[in-house]
C-alpha cells in the first residue's frame, strides 16, 4: 500500500459545509489521511509514490450505513413477504440461532464484499448473540470501519431458545468491548445492541447504557418503533410507547442510534429531539415488511439527526446505498410534495450525516483535509446518467441513476478495498461457494429444529 498517493478525479463531490462539487481537482493522502485538495496542476506528481488517474470519475465520501445486519446476508431470499413478527419467528430467529462460526464468517465476508463494491465504506452492524468474535474479525481483516457489538437477548417469547442469561449477555458484551473496541487505530468500535424491547429485559437495557458509557466513542443501538404489531406488543409489555420507554429508563441521548422510528407520536418527536437520540431510516426494509414509512421531512425540519441503512438482506434484499438513498426520496414525495427530500440532502443523510450519527464527523463523511481517506470514485458516464452533468444535478446522477455497478475504486483508511468494481478483499468465487455450502448445513440444520 502506498503510503503518500495522489488521486485525480473528474468531479470531487465534498459534502462538506459549504456542498463544494470541485471540478479539475486532485486529492492527496498521506498515511491513511487527506493531506491536500487543490487544482491537479498545482500537484508535482512525482513527488507521489503513486498516482491514480480517476479522470473519467468522480470522487464522492464513501457512504455510511448506520444499520446493518451483516449475520443476516446469508439468508437472503429466505424470508420474503412476511409480516415482521412472524419473518422473525419463523425465519431470522432461528437461521441466526443455528450459525456456526463458519457459517457466520461467511455471512459477514458476503455481506462486506457487497457493501465495499457498492461504495460502503462505514457501518453500524447490529450483530449477533453467539459467536460475534467471528464478526470483529471479518471487519478486521476486510478494511471496513465499523461500529459492531454483539447482539443481547435475554426475553424472547418468540423463540425461547434464542435468548440467553442476562447476566452472561452483559458480561460477554463487556468483554468484547474491552477486546474490540477502537482496534485497528480507531477504525472499529463497539455497539452496545440490545436487539429490542420485545426481547430485553428492562434490566439489560439499562446496565447496558450503563455499560456504554465506561467505553468512550462506542454507540447504544437498538430496533425501535418499527411495526404496528411490535408496538402494540411493547404498549402490552410496558404500558408506554416505544420512546417514551426507552426515555422513561434513561437509555436515550446522542450516543444512541434507533432504527426504524416509524410508528411515533408527537411527543416522542419531541423526547427524540431534546435526547438528541439518532434515527436510522432504512426505507427498503419498511416498504418490504410492509412496516409504514416513518415522517423523515418531520425529522429533518426537528433538527433531529436522521441517517441511511440497508437493514439485513432477507428483508431489503440488498445493501445498496444507492437503493436507499433513491427510495428515501421517492417514498415521501406523495406524502409530502415533490420537492421534499432533494437529491443533495439525501446525499448528505448517506456520508455526513451517517458520521455525525455515529460521532465520527470529525473523521469521515466528507471528503475534507484532515480526514480519514475514505473514498469513492463513481463512474456517471452511463446510457442511465443524465448527459451533461454539473454542480447541481451531480447529485440527482448519483441518487436517482446510479447503482453500485457504477462504483469503480474504493479506499478506506486509505487502503484501496476495491479496483475496477472488483473487491481487492475477496475472491468472489471462493466466497459464494464457500457461502453455499455453509448455507446448505445450515439449513439441514434448521430441519431439526
Ligand atoms: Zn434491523
Amino acid at each position: 500500500m502506498a503510503n503518500k498517493f495522489l488521486i485525480k478525479a473528474n468531479k470531487i463531490v465534498t459534502a462538506n459545509s459549504n456542498d463544494n462539487v470541485l471540478s479539475g481537482y486532485s486529492v492527496s493522502v498521506e498515511n491513511g489521511i487527506i493531506t491536500e485538495i487543490d487544482r491537479t496542476e498545482n500537484f508535482n506528481e512525482s513527488e507521489f509514490e503513486k498516482v491514480y488517474d480517476f479522470s473519467g470519475l468522480v470522487l464522492i465520501p464513501g457512504f455510511i450505513q448506520t444499520h446493518v445486519h451483516l449475520c443476516q446476508t446469508l439468508f437472503r431470499g429466505l424470508a420474503d413477504d412476511l409480516e415482521l413478527l412472524d419473518w422473525l419467528q419463523k425465519h431470522i430467529f432461528p437461521y441466526e440461532l443455528l450459525h456456526s462460526e463458519n457459517s457466520l464468517a461467511l455471512s459477514a465476508r458476503l455481506g462486506i464484499y457487497e457493501l465495499q463494491t457498492g461504495g460502503t465504506t462505514t457501518i453500524l452492524d447490529m450483530g449477533t448473540m453467539n459467536h460475534q468474535q467471528v464478526v470483529f474479525n471479518e471487519l478486521i481483516n476486510s478494511g471496513m470501519r465499523a461500529f459492531a457489538g454483539k447482539c443481547m437477548i435475554d426475553e424472547n417469547d418468540l423463540l425461547p431458545q434464542f435468548k440467553e442469561d442476562t447476566k452472561k449477555s452483559i458480561e460477554e458484551s463487556y468483554r468484547f468491548a474491552k477486546e474490540f473496541h477502537n482496534v485497528e487505530n480507531g477504525r472499529i468500535k463497539y455497539a452496545f445492541a440490545p436487539r429490542f424491547v420485545l426481547s430485553c429485559s428492562e434490566e439489560l437495557l439499562i446496565e447496558t447504557a450503563e455499560m456504554q458509557k465506561d467505553f468512550d466513542g462506542s454507540l447504544y443501538h437498538t430496533h425501535s418503533s418499527e411495526n404496528k404489531g411490535e408496538i402494540e406488543a411493547v404498549r402490552k409489555k410496558t404500558g408506554m410507547e416505544n420512546i417514551e420507554y426507552f426515555d422513561s429508563i434513561g437509555i436515550l441521548g446522542e450516543r444512541t442510534v434507533l432504527a426504524h422510528g416509524i410508528h411515533v407520536n408527537e411527543k416522542e418527536i419531541e423526547i427524540l429531539k431534546q435526547t438528541g437520540t439518532r434515527i436510522s431510516h432504512c426505507p427498503s426494509a419498511n416498504l418490504k415488511l410492509a412496516s409504514g414509512t416513518a415522517n423523515i421531512p418531520r425529522y429533518l425540519d426537528e433538527g433531529i439527526s436522521v441517517s441511511l441503512g440497508a437493514d439485513g438482506p432477507p428483508c431489503n434484499n440488498n445493501l445498496s446505498m444507492f437503493t436507499e438513498m433513491r427510495l428515501a426520496s421517492l417514498i415521501q414525495k406523495p406524502l409530502h410534495g415533490p420537492t421534499v427530500m432533494d437529491a443533495k440532502t439525501v446525499f448528505r443523510l448517506a456520508t455526513i450525516e451517517g458520521a455525525k450519527a455515529l460521532g465520527i464527523e470529525k473523521e469521515a463523511g466528507s471528503i475534507e483535509v484532515g480526514k480519514k481517506a475514505d473514498l469513492v470514485a463513481i463512474d456517471l458516464n452511463n446510457p442511465e446518467q443524465p448527459l451533461i452533468i454539473d454542480e447541481n444535478n451531480i447529485y440527482s446522477s448519483i441518487v436517482y441513476s446510479s447503482s453500485p455497478k457504477h462504483v469503480k475504486e474504493v479506499f478506506i483508511d486509505g487502503r484501496q478495498v476495491v479496483s475496477g468494481g472488483e473487491s481487492l478483499i475477496y475472491d468472489k468465487d471462493e466466497v459464494y461457494s464457500n457461502g453455499r455450502k455453509e448455507l446448505s448445513a445450515l439449513l439441514e440444520r434448521a430441519v431439526n429444529l
